[in-house]
């Protein structure tokens, strides 16, 4: 079941408008966080450590999609989180929906089953299930147990009644290949899922657990020895070939985190959707006033083992319209994991990590407290 041929052309179409007209920088796929309230508690989650009245607010359905037509992205991802627990979040996805963007509901799964008769099944919509591997592994990372069962329930009633349904599966240090290798068979021979995104976690300076974060040479080491697992089997990755490429060390890739912008209900968020540093007003400002330079592996330290897909895809997605047959080429072959890898980007000229997030959620609950508007709505 691959990604819908409409997808395909329309994204295509989009990129290449983008060349066309000489844009150096532009948005594939808006990230919206219409809420940050979650759920669960994950361990390795550093969306959720804000304070209540951070947590109680909500984006209005008009600030969504008034975001989506800013931005002017094909693709919308809806993060959060947990986007099912916004009471308008049907209304927001059918807004989207029907300005023909691409959604990727992007859930946790335990309100999913129960909410799934509110959404009306559509290439349009795709339910991306966070999945972090086989149960034991999976309960482990979102620190309770049961969920595992409960998502795997909702995705297979997902995919009964008709709807587009990926996994999304985030890799910490802890993580076995062959594990790995038996859930993705698992996931797209008996799930049926469309696809599964694969990345390792980003070292988020606000998780709760630190230690179980993947380096750079520990996350290629990993994506090598899954990929030979995975040679004869027919896996389905929601990504591109040069970004698995990229994962298993034989591409020297710098982030492209305009690729992926995030707007949530603070604003734009700087400069990406795994760092916050700094807000702007408007999607104008974000790209025209962020100094981009200053970020990426080897320019910060908060980015030194980053290799996550919101940074690096957008790059593989360039690197491909540029460079179509190495792509084809990799899709058709598989990762090539016996080469040397490539050298890494050094990061002796990186500049030290700033910490902002106490004065950033200070200076936020001050705006709060002031007169402006505010966008509750639920
Ligand atoms: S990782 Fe996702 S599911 Fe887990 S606490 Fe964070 S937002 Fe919720
Ligand atoms: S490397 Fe790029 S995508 Fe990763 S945290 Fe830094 S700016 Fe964001």
């Amino acid at each position: 079941m691959p990604v819908p041929l409409i997808q395909q052309v329309r994204v295509g179409a989009y990129v290449l408008r983008q060349k066309l007209r000489g844009n150096a920088r532009y948005p594939l796929v808006l990230m919206l966080e219409p809420l940050f309230r979650c759920n669960l508690a994950c361990a390795g989650c550093g969306k959720i450590d804000y304070p209540d009245p951070i947590l109680n607010r909500r984006m209005s359905v008009q600030d969504c999609l008034d975001a989506a037509e800013e931005c002017g992205a094909p693709i919308v991802s809806i993060p959060g989180g947990e986007p099912l627990l916004h009471k308008e979040i049907v209304e927001i996805v059918n807004g989207l929906v029907a300005r023909k963007k691409f959604v990727y509901l992007c859930t946790n799964a335990l309100l999913m089953e129960k909410r799934l008769d509110r959404f009306t099944p559509s290439p349009y919509l795709t339910f991306s299930v966070h999945l972090d591997g086989d149960r034991e592994h999976h309960d482990r990372a979102v620190s309770q147990e049961g969920v595992f069962d409960r998502a795997v329930s909702a995705i297979r009633a997902a995919r009964q009644r008709g709807f587009r349904v990926t996994i999304n599966c985030t890799l910490f240090d802890y993580a076995d290949p062959k594990n790995v290798a038996e859930f993705l068979s698992f996931a797209c021979d008996e799930l049926d899922v469309e696809g599964v995104t694969v990345a390792p976690g980003y070292a988020y300076e606000r998780a709760p657990v630190q230690e179980h974060f993947m380096t750079r040479t520990r996350t290629k080491d990993f994506f090598r020895a899954l990929f030979r697992l995975g040679s004869g089997r027919k896996w389905r990755f929601n990504q591109s070939s040069l970004y698995l490429d990229f994962l298993a060390g034989n591409q020297q890739y710098r982030c492209t985190p305009w690729g992926n912008p995030t707007r949530n209900i603070f604003g734009w968020q700087r400069p990406c959707y795994l760092l916050s540093e700094g807000y702007a007003p408007t999607f104008k400002a974000l790209m025209e006033e962020t100094d981009w330079d200053s970020y990426g592996t080897g320019n910060y330290e908060k980015c030194a083992n980053c290799m996550v897909h919101c940074g690096y895809e957008p790059t593989a997605v360039i690197d491909t319209v540029a460079h179509p047959l190495k792509a084809l080429k990799i899709a058709l072959r598989g990762v090539d994991t016996e080469k040397p890898m490539v050298a890494d980007i050094p990061l002796e000229n990186q500049r030290p990590a700033e910490f902002v997030f106490e004065a950033l959620t200070a200076q936020l609950k001050e705006a709060e407290a002031g007169p402006q508007k505010r966008s509750d709505a639920a």
